[in-house]
């Protein structure tokens, strides 16, 4: 066993069976969960994840984001209404963004869906549209266009941009994902292009600045000083975002110029670095590596279906989550429930079964064996253990995700 990821021994995919197998650690030969047992274990966890994350008594909440924070347990129970249709889900939801939302004040810097304000609004005016609260729905979406149409975010390079980033996490793609979640459940143009368009050519314009000083690929973008590849802080995160809007010929081109680019300096072994020049093959996970720009190359396949190369990435950066995405770590972000995410996007894609039955196996192996691995130390569950993107309400996600994989997204990243 590595140190970053354990050994994958489980049986891959055999045509005509449908079983599990065993994970060096387990010597069970055969059969996934029981979908009853595993929607049971997801109910059971976003309980533990609740009580153990919020509390009713006014107390106010200390990190209202959804990367660490009480709107990844309000995104985990919008999940759960989506799967179960539960309305206490939506109710307990909302109670929990408007909590965030009032203690949202100290995130101003921060726009983005997964780390921002924008997070908060977006999933409040989503929620209050299905449960049919048109008083909170205007109240959210009062809040939403004001962020969204902040002229800053308007800024290109040839007026100094102002300085803020363009990734996934913090930046300017951030918002342009949390306005994609609102159009999806509010209603399309809600957020209309006549706010986003500019934002977006924005993001374009500065790609184009960089990449002019810096070589080949058409876009490039730096967080903190480093040009990031992955999905996180990255090309993959920008491009998957940019991906989903009406982009002009040219603005395609680019995009789909990047995606070639990194296909094309990828390493041999199918991965990818983390950062433009980076020579190390070392992260497999959503925010670097392969799983993350894996889901950005499926969205690509769809996008650009006639460039087949978009799909066979795709279909390799799954060999690669495969053999080495076992990770010693639990979350979404970088650990094994987001790895199984990519999956699950490829048997969208494909039809493949053999996809499915590996993130049936991921999955699996999380419920057999994540608990005892993280109470013995052989799995790290996270610096925040019951949040969205390091801990237990992210493998909630998966497992409810598992139950109707035709549905399964990745939070914050798939729409
Ligand atoms: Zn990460």
């Amino acid at each position: 066993m590595s140190e970053r990821a354990f050994e994958n021994n489980m049986m891959d995919f055999v045509e005509g069976e449908d079983g599990g197998g065993g994970v060096g650690v387990t010597t069970r030969k055969s059969g996934f969960t029981e979908p009853r047992s595993l929607l049971a274990a997801a109910l059971s966890l976003k309980d533990e994840v609740v009580i153990s994350t919020w509390s009713r008594r006014g107390v106010r909440v200390h990190d209202p984001t959804l990367y660490t924070g009480a709107l990844g347990t309000a995104f985990l129970c919008f999940r759960c209404f989506e799967a179960m249709g539960s309305v206490k889900d939506l109710s307990l939801c909302l109670e929990i963004t408007d909590s965030c939302a009032a203690s949202a004040a100290h995130l101003k810097q921060y726009f983005s869906f997964i780390c921002g304000q924008a997070g908060i609004y977006s999933l409040g005016a989503a929620a209050a549209k299905l449960s049919g609260d048109e008083q909170r729905l205007i109240f959210y979406l009062g809040f939403f266009s004001q962020i969204a149409n902040t002229a800053d975010l308007a800024v290109g390079p040839e007026e100094g941009g102002f300085g803020l980033p363009y990734e996934l996490l913090y930046g300017r793609v951030g918002l342009l994902w949390a306005s994609l979640f609102v159009n999806k459940y509010v209603g399309e143009e809600t957020i209309p292009w006549s706010t986003t368009g500019p934002i977006t050519d924005a993001i374009l314009a500065a790609g184009r600045a960089a990449a002019s000083h810096h070589g080949s690929c058409p876009l490039m973008y730096q967080w903190h000083g480093t040009r990031y590849w992955g999905a996180a802080h990255g090309l993959a995160g920008i491009m998957h975002v940019l991906m989903h809007f009406p982009l002009s010929k040219a603005d395609a081109e680019d995009v789909k110029g990047t995606l070639l680019y990194m296909i094309r300096h990828r390493f041999l072994t199918g991965n990818y670095p983390s950062s433009e020049g980076n020579a190390k093959d070392r992260l497999v996970q959503w925010c670097h590596g392969a799983a993350g720009i894996g889901l950005t190359m499926c969205k690509a396949a769809e996008v650009f279906p006639m460039v087949a190369e978009f799909k066979d990435a795709a279909v390799d950066a799954g060999d690669v989550v495969w053999r080495r995405g076992l990770l010693r770590k639990a979350g979404l972000c970088h650990g094994v429930s987001g790895n199984a995410y990519l999956f699950l996007a490829l048997h969208r894609l494909t039809g493949d079964r053999r996809h499915l039955h590996r993130a049936k196996a991921f999955s699996n192996f999380m419920y057999e064996h994540g608990l005892n691995l993280i109470s013995t130390g052989q799995m790290h569950g996270g610096d925040h253990p019951f949040s969205l993107f390091e801990g237990s309400a992210g493998i909630a996600c998966l497992w409810l995700d598992i139950l109707r994989p035709e549905y399964a997204r990745f939070p914050g990243y798939e729409l």
